[in-house]
């Protein structure tokens, strides 16, 4: 996928706020490479590969640039200036892919110092495709909690971040956020509790004694925006934990043996006592969402057969229609990125949210 500067480095929060039908964290251009991997050994030492550093699943960010902070293998591992040398053994380490070195370095190509790229050592690794000149391979790196490190830059919630994001950045932090989430969360085997080990750039591990192998893993979550029959209405709800006055769409795991429509039925009943006709679940868009321990929130419209509000669990403080005004007043507060956090008029979640985009297109389109 070739970048394109107007999508990929323009603000996530004004590409979201200006594009509904595309959803913060995707937008990934990176060659992720999954049929050419063999191994790790190679490629992390070589000139053209890149590393982010997370600690604790925070990134390491330079606040002045407003970017993460990539290093090279030589800069992180052969040259620091600490007591305790940094080791590739004592990291977690994710390839996440290949792509244009502009995704770091973003002056002109032409001024970036000239690099060959290794094409032997490469070929052994990626065996079919080839990293051009102006490419880099990008890893993520998770830094253990123990090392004292003193890299550029600050260790900085992803969530919290992202409205000072790119595109590509966004996309790109939240793959390395979720794999790593993953890589630490199955350090031993569910099967027999020995030990795992990652393999193949971290694309899945392997248990050192039964063998048997995990696969990292996305949990879908149904998001639901449910219209009244009046087509003039929609419901949110909302729960304990939001911030003062916000409400979004009812969402839910999706669980073994439901479909889309039928989660997206049984979370609205209960959450709200409202029922919906599984026969015209639409499917809007979906999101990769990578806290929590990864998930995709699919986002689908439902229509309301039956619209008296009960709350069936404890989920939710409050539930509502909300009229088409109403709706406009919300999303018009939503898109300020300077709304302070304390605000007690009524808002939906911000544009890097699918429920924003959900509830903005009903309101601009359906
Ligand atoms: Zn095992």
């Amino acid at each position: 996928m070739s970048l394109r500067p107007e999508i990929h480095f323009s603000s996530v929060f004004d590409h979201c706020s200006l594009n509904n039908n595309f959803q913060c964290f995707q937008g990934n251009p990176l060659n992720r490479l999954n049929l050419h991997r063999k191994s790790l050994q190679d490629i992390v030492q070589h000139s053209q590969s890149r590393f982010l550093p997370y600690r604790q699943l925070k990134v390491l960010f330079n606040q002045e640039k407003k970017q993460p902070v990539w290093l090279t293998h030589q800069f992180l591992f052969d040259n620091n200036n600490t007591e305790h040398k940094l080791t590739v053994d004592q990291c977690e380490l994710v390839l996440l892919g290949i792509s244009s070195q502009s995704l770091v370095d973003r002056s002109p190509v032409a001024t970036s110092e000239p690099t060959k790229i290794d094409s032997e050592t490469v070929s052994k690794f990626f065996l079919a495709s080839e990293p051009g000149p102006d490419e880099y391979i990008y890893f993520a790196v998770s830094i253990p909690p123990s090392f004292a490190d003193k890299l550029p830059g600050t260790y900085m919630d992803l969530r919290p971040l992202l409205p000072q994001l790119s595109v590509i950045d966004a996309a790109v932090c939240g793959q390395g956020r979720a794999l790593l989430d993953w890589h630490q969360s199955n350090q031993y085997c569910g099967k027999c509790g020995s030990p795992t080990i990652s393999l193949e750039g971290g694309t899945r591990r392997k248990c050192t004694k039964c063998n048997h192998t995990f696969y990292p893993r996305t949990d879908p979550v149904a998001i639901t925006l449910v219209i009244h029959s009046d087509k003039e209405h929609v419901l949110l709800g909302r729960k304990p934990s939001f911030p003062p006055s916000m409400y979004t769409c009812l969402a839910g795991f999706i669980e073994p043996g439901e479909s889309i429509p039928e989660a997206c039925s049984r979370e609205v009943w209960e959450e709200s006592g409202v029922v919906v006709n599984t026969n015209q679940t639409h499917y809007f868009d979906s999101q990769p969402w990578p806290f929590l321990g990864g998930q995709l929130m699919i986002g689908c419209y439902a229509y309301a057969t039956d619209e008296t509000i009960t709350l069936h669990d404890s989920e939710l403080e409050d539930c509502r229609w909300f009229s088409r005004s109403e709706i406009a007043d919300m999303i018009q507060r939503s898109r300020n990125i300077n709304l302070d956090q304390n605000d007690r008029n009524l808002r939906i979640p911000p544009p890097i949210a699918i429920a924003h985009q959900l509830i903005y297109n009903w309101y601009s389109k359906i």
